[in-house]
């Protein structure tokens, strides 16, 4: 059987010039897993989820995504490799229409996409599909962006906190079609500001604190005091 993690991150230490901020990170990761990236503003949960991504290249260490060292890779050899990046900028097209932003995520090498998926996922979006994205609210952008990973059919969907600035009925939208991403056996690494949000959608924990991992390992195993400490000793 094939043991392998889809995604292996070992020794990982990044930063800004000669600001270190990530410091020996690890992150292991199965297929269809979800891990929710925890710790205070400034621990490097958006850094680590930006090395992973290639958006920024790692000083030291190593990351494989299904089994290829993509350490050195550019962002878009990693999403060649089954990887999917939701910024906390949104990342969609602004001067472009929904239907050219979901055109646009589907992979070459998989031309059918899953538009039905994402289209069920977000049926706001559905009548939308010639407005201009930048014309959307936020909370339709947020959307916009997740259903583009629904019509990429990634192995792996790093989320970077889909909930910033919207309203709460909207971010239990988002949650659900995450869950239902992760149903459909995407793995997803989710930086969420919301702890309880992102516990109750995410089995497995990483706790960052001054971008070192402070716990690794189950969500229903993570020491309260400790997830407290990391959060209040910040900055
Ligand atoms: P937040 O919840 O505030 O986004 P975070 O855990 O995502 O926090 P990061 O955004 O990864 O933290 O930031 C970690 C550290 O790196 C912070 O001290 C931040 O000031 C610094 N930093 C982030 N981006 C840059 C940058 N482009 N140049 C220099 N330093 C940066």
């Amino acid at each position: 059987a094939d043991t392998r993690p889809l995604l292996s991150a070992r020794g990982i230490t990044a930063g800004y010039g000669r600001t270190t901020v990530l410091r020996d990170v690890s992150l292991s990761l199965d297929a269809g897993a979800t891990v929710a990236v925890l710790g205070a503003n400034g621990a490097g949960k958006t850094t680590l989820l930006r090395t992973l991504s290639g958006a920024l290249r790692a000083a030291s260490g190593t990351i494989e995504l299904d089994g290829v060292d993509v350490t050195a890779a550019a962002p878009h050899r990693r999403a060649r490799a089954g990887l999917c990046s939701i910024p906390d900028g949104r990342g969609v097209f602004r001067n472009l229409d929904v239907r050219d932003n979901l055109r646009l995520a589907v992979p070459p090498w998989s031309p059918s996409g899953s538009w039905d998926a994402a289209l069920a996922a977000f049926p706001d979006l559905r009548g939308r599909l010639d407005q201009r994205a930048g014309s959307l609210s936020g909370g339709q952008q947020q959307m916009l962006a997740l259903a583009r990973a629904f019509v990429a059919e990634p192995k792996l969907v790093l989320v970077d906190e889909v909930s910033m600035g919207l309203a709460p009925r909207l971010v239990d939208e988002l949650f659900e079609a995450l869950a239902s991403l992760a149903a459909a056996g995407c793995a997803l690494v989710i930086v969420e500001q919301f702890v309880q949000r992102a516990l109750a959608l995410a089995p497995h924990v990483l706790l960052l604190d001054h971008g070192e991992v402070v716990y690794s390992g189950s969500a229903s195993d993570v020491d309260e005091q400790q997830l407290l400490g990391a959060y209040l000793g910040a900055e």
